[in-house]
């Protein structure tokens, strides 16, 4: 395992992460032993995250501070728009999210709760180690999607629904891709050799940067403005109108590498 292979800080130099730890571990064992959780947790946690943006599009309709971030120009999309994907999102996490990590927490993975939490430099080498591989694994699944017409038909079309996306499609794609990325992070993160703490904290930042990558805002502080290893949602963005380049979704230098990188 890579992340603990690679780091051995001293453990006790983070008594907020072990407090948050201890009493995680303490009060809801049996909760997170639920095979429910996982799909429970990314269904709620995407669309909490993506509540931020719900608000701004609504206010770009009154607010032209509000429209002059906003990418493309034109209005923010409808609440019907809101709606109707918010919709087939529940239908597809029900059907088949849902049922599909049940099963995987049930028949393939017995989730482990060490009594030691990660330090602070042990949480963020993590965190980055599988964003890093999650960022590459991701670029080669999305690339063949493109290169080849039966996987872009069958798998990948119906996220290309959107020209111009908003924060709740990052997730509107067919069910086959929705299980696809959720198995690229969760192998990330089985590869890095996470602690469950790190995990979790991969798990939230993924889903966050994923809603920012389709917000259609480009907004003053943007993660991409200070990272300019980062391509943001403009350079999503620029994947969705264009149905090509920009396959990886959060760092540049793999589309830069293989001359599919479009500022
Ligand atoms: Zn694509
Ligand atoms: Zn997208």
């Amino acid at each position: 395992m890579l992340g603990t292979a690679v780091i051995n800080p001293p453990p006790t130099d983070a008594p907020v992460l072990q407090g948050l730890w201890d009493s995680v571990r303490a009060g809801q064992e049996q909760l997170l032993l639920s095979p429910y959780l996982p799909a429970s947790c990314a269904f709620l946690m995407h669309v909490t995250l993506c509540a931020p943006f719900l608000v701004l599009d609504v206010l770009g309709s009154v607010c032209q501070r509000v429209r002059s971030w906003r990418i493309e120009a034109g209005s923010p999309p409808s609440l019907r728009r809101w709606y109707d994907c918010f919709g087939r999102l529940l239908y597809r996490y029900l059907t088949t999210v849902l049922p599909a990590t049940a099963l995987f927490q049930t028949a393939l993975r017995s989730p482990t709760f060490p009594v030691q939490a990660p330090s602070c430099w042990q949480l963020f080498v993590q965190v980055f180690a599988c964003f890093l591989l999650f960022d590459a694994l991701f670029f080669i699944w999305h690339l063949s999607m493109h290169r080849f017409s039966w996987l872009y038909r069958k798998i990948h079309q119906h996220h290309h629904q959107h020209h111009i996306p908003f924060a709740l499609a990052a997730q509107d794609a067919s069910s086959a891709e929705l299980l696809s990325q959720l198995l690229l992070a969760l192998t990330s993160a089985w590869v890095v050799g996470c602690h469950p703490l790190s995990e979790v904290v991969f798990h939230i930042l993924n889903t966050w940067l994923a809603v920012e990558d389709h917000c259609g805002y480009n907004l003053p502080w943007a993660l991409h403005r200070l990272l300019p290893c980062m391509g943001g949602a403009p350079y999503h963005q620029a994947h969705h109108s264009l149905h090509s380049g920009n396959y990886a979704p959060y760092f540049t230098h793999w589309d830069k590498l293989f001359g599919t990188y479009y500022s």
